[in-house]
């Protein structure tokens, strides 16, 4: 049978796409690719000639009966997207479920991802985290989400919170943000990452919520959001139980 590769792309910086990835991208038979010009500059830049078929949100249920068919040939396909990991917030969760579902082999070719770049750099705890992608781009429909996620972590869900968001939005978001998880949160954004203008702000999402609302952000931006403080008072059963550990250990 054939070969599915999912194959990470730079999130900014050429310089970033591994030896492996242009190897992967360079002996497929055809890329799968969000948009052709985006990837197919990308290749032409290696000197890399391969056939693209385009694979987007609009056609990707369409495209993969004719992507199955193409792999259960024998063909080897890599799957690129714009930039960064694909299915991250990208398209090809479908063509994977449904190359795994007919048995085909699927393998990665790992590298670039804007999430997991902005956890490492914001300060806050690495794990658990909760990569959510973007938020809906109305008002209502985001407030419902993040309350979604106020009420997990009023049962119980402590977790570093991981948002993608367009600039023009991004003040807003965070106000949104601020709002519904707590102004005291601390919280990170990592802006244009791996390029020329990179950079980390820290502060609490109250904090952040005021700076973008003067200033305005520009370039892609990631939004790193720390987890609660642990709740409320201990109840007494736990406070017997701290103070007899407390007293066995010698305190
Ligand atoms: N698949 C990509 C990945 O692995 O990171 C993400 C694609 S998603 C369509 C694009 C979003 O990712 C942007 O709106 C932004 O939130 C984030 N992003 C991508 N590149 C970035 C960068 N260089 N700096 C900061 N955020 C970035």
């Amino acid at each position: 049978p054939g070969l599915l590769t999912l194959v990470a792309t730079p999130i900014g910086n050429l310089g970033d796409l591994s030896p492996r990835a242009l190897e992967a991208l360079r002996s497929a038979d055809a890329v799968l690719c969000e948009d052709t010009r985006v990837t197919g500059a990308l290749l032409a830049r290696h000197g890399v000639s391969v056939p693209l078929v385009p694979l987007h949100e609009h056609n990707e249920a369409a495209q993969v009966p004719r992507v199955i068919g193409r792999l259960a040939a024998g063909e080897k396909l890599a799957l690129a997207s714009d930039a960064g990991t694909p299915l991250m917030s990208d398209p090809g969760y479908r063509l994977v479920r449904a190359a795994i579902a007919a048995g085909l082999p699927v393998t990665a070719v790992p590298g670039p991802n804007a999430a997991v770049m902005a956890v490492t750099l914001s300060g806050l705890p690495p794990h658990p985290f909760l990569f959510v992608g973007f938020l809906p781009a109305r008002a209502a429909a985001r407030a419902a989400e993040l309350g979604g996620l106020r009420a997990a972590e009023r049962a119980g869900l402590r977790a570093t919170l991981v948002f993608y968001e367009a600039p023009h939005r991004l003040a807003e978001a965070l106000a949104a943000m601020a709002e519904a998880l707590g102004g005291d949160r601390p919280a990170a954004v990592a802006r244009e990452l791996t390029k020329r203008f990179e950079e980390v702000r820290r502060g609490s999402l109250a904090e952040l919520a005021a700076w973008y609302a003067r200033h305005e952000a520009r370039g892609e931006v990631v939004v790193v959001v720390g987890p609660p403080a642990p709740e409320a008072p201990a109840g007494e059963a736990e406070l017997d139980a701290r103070l007899r550990e407390a007293l066995a250990a010698g305190i």
